[in-house]
Formats: C-alpha cells, structure tokens, sequence
C-alpha cells in the first residue's frame, strides 16, 4: 500500500448497502406511507424479499447484528407466527402483484429454525407474495448448529445458495471472539451441501479479529480455499464497543492495528486471486462461472443489504424485527425490538418504526455511487446536474485530493478508482456523498475505509 494511502484506513465511511444510509432514517416513514407504496407494485416487477431471524444459540462477542441469544425454541416460534402474519398483512397489501427473484433468510442465525417452521415461511411467502420455481432461495447459516442431514432438509425445501459464517479457523482468535468452530466441522458441512447438490456455497471471513496476526490470517485463508467454496465475503470488523456492550469483551489491545488490518484485508485479496476467485466489488470474491462473476462481467452487479448481489430486484420487502424494505424510493425498517415488533404485529399493524423517502437528488447519488462500488468507475454527471454549485466545489476539492494521492484518476465527470486503491473505495463514495459528512463519527452503520 502507498505510504499516502496509510492516512485514509483510518477513516468511517457508510457501508453503502443502502443509499441514503440508514443514519438517516427517521420518524418520516410510518406504516401508511409504506402501505401506499407497497399498493403500487407493479404486475411483473422482480421482488426481493428478505426474511429476518433474530435469534442465536450463543453470543459471539464481535457481533454487530440485531440479535438475541435464544435458548427457547416456544419463544422463536411466538417469532415465526408474527413473520407469518406480517406475510400475510403485506400480501394483502400488494394484491398479488410482483414476482418474487430472490428470498433471502438472514439473521441472527436463520437455522436455528427447525425444517416445519422455514417451511411454513416459504408456504406463506409463496401463498401471499407467489413463489415460483425459478426465484433463487438463500440462507446464513451457523455452521456449529448444522447437524447430519439438514443440508439436504434445506436443499429440499428449495434453498439453492447457503452462506457459511466461518470468520477464522485459528483457535487462538476463535477463543478472543467466543466462536468456536473446527475446521472439520465447516470441512463436514460443506460436504454435505455439496452431496445435496448446492452448488453456491459462500463463507463470510473476517479481518481485524482479536489476536490476529498475518500468519494466522493466511493459514485460515488457506483453510478456506482448501473446501473450494463458490464465493467468500471478507470484511473488516467494526469494533464499537461504546456502542455495542458485547464486544466489551475483546480486547482493545488484542486488536491489529490499521495498518496491520490493511496488510490482512491485502492478503486476502492476494491469497484469494491466486486461488482463480475474482474480486467482485471491494469484499467479495467469486469463482469466474459464478452467478456473482457473470453479473459483473456483464455490469449488472448491484449493491444491496446483502451485500454485493446479481439480484435484479430493485424493490425489497423485508420481514421480522428491524428489516428494511426498499419500495418505489422508500426505505422502511421494521421495530428493531423483538417485542415492540410483534405487538404492532398483534394489532394487525405494519410495524414500520422509521426510514426516508429519497429525493430526486438521493436517487442519482445513489446511482453514482453504487456504479463506483461496483464497477470503480462512475459518471458523476447526472448527480452534479441536481447538485448545488458550493456541494460541487466541495465534492472537486476531495477529489482533487485523491488524485494527487494517486488514488483516483478523472476525465471530467468521470473518475475511476486506480487498481492498487480499490479498498479505499468507500473513501471515494464518502468524497462525493453530500451527506458523509455526519458519518465521520464511527457508528453501526459507517465503518473503518479498510
Ligand atoms: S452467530 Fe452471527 S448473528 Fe449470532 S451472535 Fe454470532 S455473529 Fe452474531
């Protein structure tokens, strides 16, 4: 990494899975404006839907997600008939219209669920929403929940992508984070999935973990490659503990350091790209006859909650404690509290708790930046057109600045993230969103620039 590069690992940037961020959101959004929206799907349009499940069997103490440790399964199954009643309000709402692209089952851990229960999900989803055969099904799962058999249980019931959360095989990091996982574990599982005919299998890795080192890192990389998965996912952990009181537990001085997390996230990419995966996006890595590759290659990636995604659904409904929706231009998310949700669900209310309507200006913000983090380049034109003359020369003068620092190169609206400074390229979107500027302090939703 360029010695000029160094002073920007340090930087929160959003995490742009949304645009705006949900730092944004706020009271604007209720239940009745989500209705109308949800009224106005089209026939035909592709939806999205994502299905939220809140609940674990242990904690992990870096964990940033909406979720709750849940030893008893009578309290998860009180959730899963609230989900089935949310499915079946929304589909009254939509009428019958859209059609289903992708479901996608997050969490939490979504396999803690047992088979009668994900099952009755997809009937309602299939009965109020309409399911056909050809929308893709994926599922994150905990591999130390996995047990003989269940691959197949999830093959049948339809899902065809499953996500593995692995993070690191060193034992020594999987004791300062509280997962612990053996390698033989994820080794039997994929497996499994593998006998069940998946042929998506993904594992999510993590860097800037306690007591992680570059050794350590590279062995558990390796130990990745060696089960051949079809795609991985490697972020870097956001460490907050003010925010978030379990990660209280790890250590501060057990943590790498910026640079250190920069030289892991690099070998990554390295260790990765000798093994043939192509890098998608700036954290995601795909074997080349991959849906995911095929998208790029074809410049249809897109950016959502997910993450990067060849999903062709522009509209997302999402369901269970603090989903987020994406309709017609409206983020709405659900009651992040697990009993405040079901409540409003009780009362026969869309337990929407906040959001933001995007602005005209919004949407070619958001169309500049998601094309700079999926293909690294992007035409700032359209955006400017709607942006105020003061916001341009402020928006210039970051890139000016990134330009002399060899990050970036442009040709008049035009930039482009140069090879080597792709992982900075969420300091690059920070530079031309007009509202970064509230989102230089860390918070759940920003993250380190590396
Ligand atoms: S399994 Fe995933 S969601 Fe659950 S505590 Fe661990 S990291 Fe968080």
């Amino acid at each position: 990494m360029k010695k000029q590069w160094l002073k920007y690992l340090d930087r929160q940037a959003p995490r742009y899975t949304s645009y705006p961020s949900a730092l944004r959101f706020d009271g604007s959004v209720d239940a009745a404006l989500y209705s109308e929206k949800l009224r106005a799907v089209d026939l035909y349009e592709p939806l999205s839907i994502y299905v939220h499940i809140p609940f674990c069997r242990q904690l992990c103490w870096y964990c940033g997600c909406n979720m709750r440790v849940e030893n008893n399964y009578d309290r998860v199954r009180a959730y899963v008939d609230a989900l089935l009643d949310e499915i079946c309000i929304v589909g009254g709402v939509v009428g019958g219209k859209g059609r289903i692209a992708n479901v996608h089952f997050g969490g939490g851990t979504p396999n803690i669920l047992v088979a009668d229960d994900l099952a009755c999900i997809l009937d309602a989803i299939e009965r109020e929403l309409g399911l056909t055969d050809d929308a893709r099904l994926a599922i994150e799962l905990d591999p130390r929940l996995m047990r003989k058999g269940d691959a197949r249980m999830l093959a049948e019931l339809g899902f065809d992508r499953m996500s593995l959360g692995v993070q690191d095989f060193d034992i020594g990091v999987q004791w300062a984070i509280n997962r612990m996982q053996r390698f033989e574990m994820v080794a039997e599982c994929v497996s499994d999935m593998r006998e069940a005919g998946v042929d998506d299998i993904s594992f999510d890795l993590l860097y800037g973990l306690p007591k992680q080192t570059p050794q350590s890192f590279s062995d558990a990389i390796d130990k990745a490659i060696s089960l051949a998965p079809d795609r991985f996912a490697v972020f870097g952990y956001a460490h907050l503990p003010r925010m978030i009181p379990r990660q209280r537990m790890i250590c501060d001085d057990e943590l790498p350091g910026v640079e250190m997390r920069a030289e892991l996230a690099a070998l990554a990419d390295e260790r990765l790209a000798a093994a043939g995966y192509l890098q998608i996006g700036f954290d995601h890595y795909a074997r080349p006859g991959n849906a995911l590759a095929a998208a790029m290659g074809e410049g249809r990636l897109h950016r959502n909650f997910q993450g990067f995604t060849d999903d062709v659904a522009e509209t997302t409904i999402g369901f269970g404690a603090s989903a987020i929706s994406f309709v017609h231009g409206v983020y709405a998310q659900n009651d992040k509290d697990i009993g405040d949700y079901q409540r409003k669900i009780a009362a026969r209310t869309l337990p929407v708790a906040r959001g933001i309507m995007r602005t005209a200006r919004d949407e070619r913000c958001a169309a500049a930046i998601t094309r700079l983090l999926c293909d690294f380049e992007t035409d700032l034109g359209a955006m400017f057109e709607l942006t105020p003359e003061a916001e341009q020369r402020r928006i210039d003068q970051a890139l000016a600045a990134l330009e002399r620092d060899d990050v970036i190169r442009r040709r008049g609206a035009v930039l482009r993230i140069n090879d080597g400074a792709r992982s900075l390229c969420r300091v690059v979107a920070a530079s031309i969103d007009p509202w970064a500027h509230t989102a230089q302090k860390a918070t759940r939703e920003t993250a380190k620039a590396v």
